[in-house]
């Protein structure tokens, strides 16, 4: 199969790479000629582990390549995958689709006749039906076809997730489009992968339901922990006891900071406003996102609290700034509210991550960025703890309480067993754990 990738970044460039991977031939694209440019010297723009493996391997083997040339790509392809971002519209919250129709026009003019195009972006409901519209207008004498294909993979497990999916899901409307995805995706079937081919409009529904449903679920404990702090529970345990109940699984249950990342707090509102549009509440959902939205606040405070009501004056030592570990992405992290009303309190930031400063660095001002987290916590008044990176799970905890000015070390996603910081001598504050003594 020949397969063009438009969007070369967190989606497009693994989906293009992994299926290099399968044996497909694949041209990434990017309209950023920066991106393009990199790629092509062997620098990876984004932080994903096992990429550049992967990468380097499907260059050399052919079956890869890098281009700012949409239309000669596309004019030998037999499926073009749209993997642009969809990003919150201003103001509305509706998912802008600037970038996917401008890709669909550009992809109609240069397709081969009986080309397969195929939406990747996350898209609202009627969105494949509006880019078969754009192909039409553009194209009035081609056959395309128009496919839904959303992509369920995390950042930081990107390639894992993939290569080894729990299901793929396939909206299509004629059998064309049905017989290039089954042919694209047919490596996966060694591993039996569920290959699931639906309408299109069912295969968009089932993007947005699956990331509220995960958002709800986050949402859900981080209310849990509120009362389990309230009554000495342990969220802990809680989370464990309900997700041993194959109803209810044990994944996307701790809590924490509140969610961010590039989809959760986007793809929920965007179905808000689809399911406003279309006269239905989704109140389960405007919840979710009520609670996400409070979260953030409420652990700015609690932090405020644990440093003694104010933090004027004082050194906080932010450890982790992505919204999750292993990956650079900054998109809609709860270190971008929570640093800059801390400095707006008074306090000095100082900052470790592993991968996220090339990022975060354009979001922030006067924070001190630290080598390692050691370096962070020299002199601070608190440590907080705000990604649960592998390089923070397994501190020296007599370091850090040497290097602390004072020991106060507030943990928001539950790294480590309070017991192990209270004989380090750490007055440790976490998520719904309460202090047994
Ligand atoms: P991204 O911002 O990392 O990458 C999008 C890329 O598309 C950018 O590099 C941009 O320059 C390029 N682009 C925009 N318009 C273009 C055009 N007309 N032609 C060529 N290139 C163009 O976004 P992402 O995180 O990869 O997300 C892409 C889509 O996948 C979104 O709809 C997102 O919701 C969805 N998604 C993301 C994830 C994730 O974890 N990031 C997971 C599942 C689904």
């Amino acid at each position: 199969m020949q397969i063009v990738m438009i969007g070369s970044g967190y989606v497009g460039l693994v989906s293009g790479t992994c299926f290099a991977e399968f044996g497909h031939n694949v041209v990434c694209i990017d309209s950023n000629a920066a991106v393009i440019e990199n790629l092509q010297a062997g620098i990876i723009p984004i932080f994903e582990p096992g990429l550049d493996t992967l990468v380097t391997r499907n260059i050399s083997a052919g079956r890869l390549r890098f281009s700012t040339d949409t239309a000669s790509a596309v004019a030998v392809a037999n499926a073009v995958f749209i993997a642009v971002g969809t990003p919150s519209r201003r103001g509305d919250g509706h998912a802008d689709l600037t970038h996917v129709y401008a890709a669909a026009r550009e992809i109609a003019a240069a397709a081969p006749d009986d080309c397969v195009i195929v939406d990747k972006s996350t898209v609202p409901v009627g969105t494949a039906r509006e880019v078969e519209a754009i192909c039409r207008e553009v194209a009035p004498h081609k056959q395309l076809s128009v496919a839904s294909n959303p992509e369920f993979l995390r950042e930081g497990s990107a390639i894992e997730d993939f290569m080894r999916p729990d299901r793929v899901i396939c909206g299509v409307d004629d059998p064309k489009a049905e017989s290039v995805l089954r042919a694209i995706y047919r490596p996966l079937s060694l591993r039996e992968t569920p290959l699931v081919f639906t309408d299109r409009e069912t295969a968009e529904v089932i993007k947005y339901a699956a990331n509220a449903f995960l958002a709800i679920k986050i949402s859900f404990i981080n209310e849990i922990s509120d009362l389990c702090e309230a009554v000495g529970a342990n969220v802990q345990d809680v989370a464990k006891g309900i997700g041993l109940d194959k109803r209810i699984g044990s994944k996307f249950l701790h809590p924490g900071p509140g969610y961010g990342g590039s989809c959760f707090p986007k793809d929920t509102l965007a179905l808000l406003q689809t399911a406003r549009s279309n006269g239905v509440p989704l109140k389960i959902v405007t919840a979710a996102t009520e609670v996400n939205n409070t979260r953030k606040g409420e652990m700015v405070e609690r932090v405020i609290r644990l440093c003694g009501g104010s933090v004027a004056g004082k050194k906080i030592a932010v450890l982790g700034v992505t919204f999750k570990p292993n990956t650079d992405d900054m998109r809609e992290a709860p270190s971008l509210m929570m640093i800059p009303a801390w400095q707006a309190a008074g306090a000095q930031i100082s900052a470790f991550d592993p991968q996220g400063r090339g990022h975060a660095d354009q979001y922030f001002s006067q924070v001190n960025w630290a080598n390692d987290p050691y370096e962070a916590i020299v002199g601070a008044d608190a440590a907080v703890l705000l990604t649960e990176w592998n390089e923070l799970r397994a501190l020296d905890l007599a370091k850090v309480k040497a290097q602390l000015k004072s020991p106060l070390f507030i943990d928001l996603r539950n790294v480590y067993p309070p017991e192990d910081m209270r004989s380090a001598g750490l007055q440790y504050h976490s998520i719904g754990r309460p202090y047994r003594d």
